[in-house]
């Protein structure tokens, strides 16, 4: 009875498998209403057949005919495209969209999913880094709500619960540093991407993996929490914190930091997300002090990381700043994972781009659309000339 309807944009993903390992815990209390996902056709019809979702999409129109047969004896609408993805969400049957997909393609399904009044358990970050003020804009006008997925967002959402009368002084995001802390450029400029591939304490889609390793994953955390907490850059500190079991901190006026611990596992962010404010009972390892006689806390090294330093500079820039960078970022690693640019080469390409496309201090839908465009462009072809 009343289950709640879950819609999973992604769900082939690392976040997508482990939302329906949530879902398929708890029968009772979520059912899945729409799952999609871009080229991965026989794990999508895998999951459809078992979870039996009203409506999939499939990204790549050319799975369409494949992914159709497969389950034309189920009740099971098929769709096909980008397109599809914004008119799915809309459906009244749906109670919350989670947002698993990667990269600058979550935005324009979010912003219909708000329109259309739906609730939003957000993973995809790079949304929020886009277009931060458009989408909080559009979730107060439609009284959506916004539940961070990322474990940082969500670990500080959990430690604002009941401090509503309390101002933020600052937060302070975890950051495990990565395969590469400790490093510097020079040993840096040689790494490989099988290298960059093996984060030390979480299994993640390769575009965050990477993100991870350059530290442009906690620079896009740093602009995410900044829009979901209505902070500014100076009450955002971060600290490289090895062992990922102090997920993120909050600290108030009084000078008191609260923070959220646990093993790091996606699934207690993307439970908390799906069923807020209710905690579900979980059989997930427990974290036990003895087994981690030593947390450890260290400054990042914005020197050698230099990414985020640049997504620093971006959120107090303002305006199209941050969907430039994240766009010349998408742009980057995709040539890295290709083995066309070095680690290296991925800052230097996001601060060219920077320093290229026009600012705009408010942009509309239509002013992030084009900045993304002409952001890829130019760092597309500054990777040719380089190749
Ligand atoms: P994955 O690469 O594992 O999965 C991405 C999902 O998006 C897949 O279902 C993929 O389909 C689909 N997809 C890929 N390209 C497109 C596209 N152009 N349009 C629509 N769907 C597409 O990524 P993750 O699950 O690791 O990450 C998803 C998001 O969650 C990212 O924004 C990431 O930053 C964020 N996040 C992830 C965390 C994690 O632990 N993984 C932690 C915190 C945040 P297919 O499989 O068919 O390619
Ligand atoms: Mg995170």
């Amino acid at each position: 009875m009343n289950q709640k309807r879950i819609a999973i944009l992604g769900s082939t993903g690392s976040i997508g498998t482990q939302a329906l390992e949530v879902i398929e815990a708890n029968p009772e209390i979520f059912s899945v209403e729409v799952l999609t996902a871009q080229d991965n056709a026989a794990l999508l019809i895998e999951q459809a057949q078992k979870f039996r979702p009203k409506e999939v999409v499939i990204g790549n129109e050319t799975l369409f005919d494949h992914v159709t047969s497969a389950l034309e004896n189920l009740p099971i609408k098929v769709y096909k495209g980008a397109s599809a993805l914004i008119s799915v969400v809309e459906s009244d049957s749906i109670d919350m969209v989670l947002t698993a997909m990667v990269g600058y393609a979550g935005l324009l399904p979010t912003i219909h999913a708000i329109k259309a009044g739906k609730d939003i358990a957000l993973a995809n970050k790079e949304t929020l880094v886009v277009a931060g003020e458009l989408i909080m804009g559009l979730a107060k006008e439609h009284q959506v709500n916004i539940y961070p997925v990322d474990s940082e967002h969500s670990a500080i959402f959990q430690c604002l619960t009941g401090e509503a009368e309390n101002p933020i002084e600052k937060i302070i995001l975890t950051a495990s540093g990565g395969p590469f802390r400790g490093k510097d450029r020079a040993s840096l400029a040689s790494v490989t991407k099988e290298q960059a591939l093996k984060h030390p304490n979480w299994s993640m889609g390769a575009k965050i993996t990477i993100d991870s390793a350059t530290l442009m994953n906690k620079g896009l955390e740093v602009i995410e929490a900044k829009w979901l907490f209505g902070l500014n850059s100076n009450q955002i500190d971060v600290i490289v914190h090895p062992q990922s079991i102090v997920h993120s901190l909050v600290q108030f006026e009084d000078g008191s930091i609260k923070a959220q611990m646990g093993l790091p596992d996606m699934k207690l962010p993307i439970q908390y997300a799906l069923h807020y404010p209710q905690r579900l009972k979980s059989s997930f390892p427990r974290f036990n002090f003895i087994d981690y006689p030593s947390l450890t806390f260290e400054k990042p090294d914005l020197e050698t990381f230099r990414n985020l330093a640049i997504a620093y500079h971006a959120l107090e820039k303002g305006g199209n700043a941050a969907c430039v960078i994240n766009a010349a970022n998408e742009v980057a690693v995709d040539a890295f994972l290709k083995d066309k640019i070095g680690f290296l080469e991925i800052s230097d390409l996001i601060l060219d781009t920077l320093s290229k496309i026009n600012y705009v201090q408010n942009p509309t839908y239509s002013d992030y659309v084009q900045t993304n465009e002409e952001a890829r462009r130019f760092a597309s072809e500054l990777i040719q000339v380089k190749a």
